[in-house]
């Protein structure tokens, strides 16, 4: 194996050195520099900043894949916009064919009313169409694609009615799982769609993601990174989460074999607690401010959630739980601080955490319960003051305050519903978007969320970049600890280089 140089690099604030990475280890450090050994890749730092490579704790990349090549609804700012992208996605289909598009927000559009099947029938009458809200947890059906999955008699909080009784195409949580159970799927397109978010996740830094597979799709995306990896052709670090609907697939299959290397690894089980804000459906202790009637869904009852962590904890396996309302983290952390004891050897997890009370956390912290954050949801959730009024609003995502009642919590983007870059998320957690707040967290807070918290909340153990350390890297082209943290977003990455091989430098494109 080749070894890589890196020229000329500033660590810890500090300039002037040049690293050499062989067989996946970083095997010297040093200010003087030595002539490389022939055959060496050099990559010129110019003074560029090295770091442990990043890691996003919490992402989609299947669904990122899939949300590539679908009807792509973000920043659609009425259903105008939604129709006509709607109608290219008609042209390109065939007969019959589904469409499936995501990233609609009605907060955007005038009025802010839901939209209806009525809205797209006339634009896809032959076709059925599915369309995801922003979050994920509420979609709309067109009628055709009402019939083609005999929603028609269905009834319950998931499937929306209007005053007459008619189904109006908005459908929630588990009947979306559903609709997504139906579409076909493969491998093959499962491989491809990673294979693409893959490259885009290199240029950005990261260098190991925390992949989460879908209820609906886990037996294609297990089966695409089992081949991939095989075959040799991840460049990036995978450790997997997978829903409690595949335990049964894995041991039954034995593909948890082929998924337990350093490279490519199952950790856990990722169980949905509640659904979103924006779309109501995240369980809160109080109703929302802006529809009293309103709590939002728990997907489980308390025992139901308990039994099923439990489950997952006598797998030896990581439990993760989704969980964004103050309800849903409370039941979250009674089920999760029952198993973790103080020390919470299986490092369980809350995923978002989102609206966390002192109470929460006191309580996450005593069973050392950890959260995978988004620190993008803060500048993105402009609704948010409507949906919880302003008391509440002190309580979400309190990043500050987590870390410093020492919850250890990691970065990431839940990705496709944010930007992968780590850069734009440590932005986020430093400004929070230029919002006043107590919780803005410091450049070492920040990167720690993409670094060290992160490799530990995947059962990975803290990085560095000490001689003998693992060589996952992350060059950037400035050094982010001296500069105003409103310009952090600015800054590139030079190279990304995982296990001490480049998976991407500038230039290299
Ligand atoms: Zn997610």
């Amino acid at each position: 194996m080749k070894g890589v140089l890196i020229r000329d690099c500033c660590i810890g604030g500090r300039g002037g050195y040049n690293v050499y990475c062989l067989d996946g280890k970083i095997a010297r450090v040093e200010q003087e520099s030595t002539a490389p050994p022939s055959g060496t890749e050099v990559i010129d730092a110019n003074g560029g900043s090295l770091f442990p490579g990043f890691i996003d704790s919490h992402c989609h990349p299947f669904e990122h894949g899939w949300l590539k090549r679908s009807v792509d609804l973000r920043g659609a700012a009425n259903m105008t916009a939604v129709r006509l992208r709607v109608v290219a996605g008609v042209q390109r289909a065939k007969p019959g064919e589904w469409i499936s598009g995501m990233g609609w927000d009605q907060e955007g559009f005038p009025g802010k009313a839901m939209p209806t099947r009525a809205d797209i029938d006339d634009v896809s009458p032959d076709n059925p169409v599915v369309l995801s809200r922003v979050c994920g947890h509420v979609a709309l059906l067109n009628s055709r694609g009402i019939d083609v999955l005999g929603f028609a008699d269905r009834t319950g909080v998931e499937y929306e009615r209007d005053e007459k009784g008619e189904l109006t195409g908005i459908v929630k949580e588990r009947a979306i799982e559903e609709v997504y159970e139906k579409l076909p799927r493969s491998s093959e397109r499962s491989a491809a769609d990673l294979q693409s978010v893959e490259a885009e996740a290199g240029r950005l830094g990261l260098t190991t993601i925390h992949c989460i597979v879908s209820p609906e799709g886990f037996r294609e995306e297990l089966g695409a990174l089992a081949f991939l990896g095989a075959s040799g052709s991840l460049s990036l670090r995978y450790r997997v989460y997978v829903p409690p609907e595949a335990l049964d697939y894995i041991d039954a299959t034995g593909i948890g074999r082929k998924l337990s290397g350093p490279n490519l690894r199952i950790n856990g089980v990722k169980i949905y607690a509640d659904g979103s804000l924006g779309a109501r459906t995240a369980a809160l202790r109080e109703p929302y401010n802006d529809d009293p009637s309103n709590v939002g869904i728990l997907r489980y009852t308390d025992d139901q959630l308990s039994n099923l962590v439990e489950n997952v904890d006598s797998k030896g396996m990581q439990a993760i739980v989704h969980a964004i309302g103050d309800r849903a983290v409370e039941q979250a952390a009674d089920a999760l601080g029952r198993i973790a004891g103080a020390n919470n050897p299986r490092r369980h997890r809350i995923e978002h955490a989102s609206l966390l009370p002192g109470d929460l956390r006191s309580k996450m912290a005593r069973h050392s319960i950890r959260a995978a954050v988004q620190p993008l949801f803060i500048t993105s959730d402009t609704w948010a003051l409507d949906r919880l009024g302003e008391e509440r609003m002190r309580d979400l995502y309190p990043l500050r305050s987590m870390l410093a009642e020492g919850i250890v919590a990691s970065g990431s983007s839940d990705s496709p519903i944010e930007s992968m870059s780590p850069i734009l998320g440590m932005w986020a957690a430093m400004t929070r978007g230029g919002a006043e707040s107590n919780e803005e967290l410091s450049f070492v807070q920040a990167l720690s969320l993409y670094t060290n918290n992160a490799s530990t909340n995947g059962l990975d153990s803290p990085e560095g970049l000490s001689e003998g350390a693992r060589a996952d890297l992350t060059l950037l082209d400035s050094d982010p600890s001296d500069m105003h943290p409103a310009l952090l977003r600015k800054v590139g990455v030079l190279a990304t280089i995982v296990d001490g091989t480049v998976v991407h430098s500038y230039g290299s494109g």
